[in-house]
């Protein structure tokens, strides 16, 4: 579980400059801005929470297979050696008392300033069905969770940054969405069918068509978070267990220009993902539907296990392409942004071996090193009318030889989005646990 020598810690950044270089480099006439300096890496952060036994009886009699050293240590049994424990050490561990706020202010608060200097940011929830992704994610009304919190506080950040009289004019939007059985589905426009991942010239990934609404306020925020969590409900309802088969993915940009000269612009993308189980269903015996979707367990989860041993491994070919949520994260796994990754695992014994699993994957993601940097370039009008052909859109030759034959986009295109529908409550949909 250490980390390997300097010779391995190489060649993970040589493999990190290279599929930045290889998704990135780009000849667009929107330049990046100081893009010339080698940005610092920045490890992917680890965050294990616990959660408590739900069943207020299950405690007394079965005791917890997990225990806490400290506030970054947990051991936890060894089931092939009974005398001995398997010990795990991450950025961040948080016991079953642990509160919403305790992580949310521990491990995910920190890196939202990112997203003012134009810099990307990701917090993925992993973990078998059951552990509290769901809980840490989106929380309860009166446990509110990442979502909410980072909301609030990212709306507050960006009104006192783009307050008039300040350099910046600062405006955010929200697209919602989710991938299952590797379909990209808009939660904000159900009807649009499946959507196609793509990559500009400058290495961003784009989902053309994707509904994306401005929101200045919370109220905003819940106006169009409400509607699309049922949209979720009705499937889960509909599917059985859909939403623990799917991957939810909320998506807020904060778009910046510079009010003067020479009117930069910048865009922090934020990542919030409640990824589906971890669990793995051939061992649970599923059937139908359930069979179906786990193919491959979750071919999405399966992916993202190999991205990140060929991250580790400095791999010349990481995997990114091999499924929805990969390609969706390129930039943030290995890329380009600020990451945690809260592994959420279960203190009852028959969620063992998938503790065990989500503590292994977890333990393995600590080692993928990012390269943060700004996604600055110049406004269009001070940089004189810009057209981008088709060919400048998809990116430069080069690049698309050294991807390989592969495909240059995922999935089949879809018609622009329509407006949301009518308004709720986030309470409502808080209590009513849309997301499971
Ligand atoms: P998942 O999304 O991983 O399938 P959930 O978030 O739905 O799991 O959690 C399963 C159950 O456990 C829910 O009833 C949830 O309210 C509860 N739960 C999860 N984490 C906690 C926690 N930290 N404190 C209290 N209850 C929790
Ligand atoms: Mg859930």
């Amino acid at each position: 579980m250490a980390a390997g020598g300097s010779t391995q810690q190489r060649r993970r950044e040589m493999a990190a400059a290279s599929a930045a270089a290889i998704s990135g480099a780009g000849r667009c006439r929107l330049s990046k801005i100081g893009a010339t300096r080698r940005p610092p890496p920045a490890r992917v952060r680890v965050a294990v929470r616990l959660r408590p036994f739900v069943d207020g009886t299950a405690g007394a009699s079965d005791p917890p297979c997990v225990r806490g050293m400290d506030s970054c240590s947990l051991e936890i049994a060894n089931w092939r050696n009974h005398q001995e424990t398997l010990k795990y050490q991450f950025d961040a561990f948080y016991g079953e008392r642990s509160t919403q706020q305790d992580i949310y202010a521990g491990s995910v608060q920190p890196i939202l300033r990112h997203l003012l200097e134009g810099q990307n940011a990701s917090v993925l929830a992993y973990g078998p069905t059951g552990a509290g992704k769901t809980h840490t994610m989106l929380g309860s009304p009166e446990q509110p969770g990442v979502i909410p919190r980072a909301l609030m506080d990212l709306l507050q950040l960006t009104r006192e940054e783009g307050a008039e009289g300040r350099p910046w004019a600062l405006s955010v939007t929200m697209s919602y969405l989710e991938i299952y059985q590797e379909k990209v589905l808009d939660l904000l426009d159900p009807a649009s069918g499946d959507l196609v991942i793509r990559e500009d010239c400058r290495g961003n990934i784009l989902i053309p068509g994707l509904s994306q609404k401005p929101i200045s306020s919370f109220a905003d925020f819940e106006r169009h978070f409400l509607p699309a969590s049922r949209n979720r409900t009705v499937g889960a309802t509909r599917l059985n267990q859909r939403s623990s088969r799917s991957h939810a993915v909320l998506l807020v940009k904060v778009d910046q220009r510079e009010r003067l000269a020479p009117f930069r612009q910048r865009e922090g993308k934020l990542y919030l993902i409640d990824l589906a189980g971890s669990e793995d269903n051939r061992r649970t015996g599923n059937k139908g539907l359930r069979l179906k979707e786990s193919g491959a367990i979750n071919t999405s989860l399966f992916v993202l296990g190999k991205v990140v041993d060929a991250l580790n491994q400095g791999l010349p070919r990481v995997p990114y392409r091999d499924s929805k949520l990969t390609r969706l994260l390129q930039d943030s796994l290995g890329g380009s942004a600020h990451s945690i990754l809260i592994a959420n695992i279960a203190p009852e014994r028959r969620f063992y071996l998938d503790t065990v699993s989500a503590l292994n994957f977890a333990a393995r993601s600590k080692e993928v090193i990012n390269r943060p940097f700004t996604n600055e370039s110049l406004q269009p009008h001070a940089l004189g009318p810009v057209k981008l052909s088709q060919k400048e859109l998809l990116g430069p030759p080069e690049a698309k030889r050294a991807r390989g034959p592969e495909e240059e986009e995922i999935g089949s295109p879809e018609p622009m989005a329509a407006p949301a529908s009518a308004s709720q409550k986030l309470r409502q949909c808080l209590q009513g646990r849309a997301v499971s």
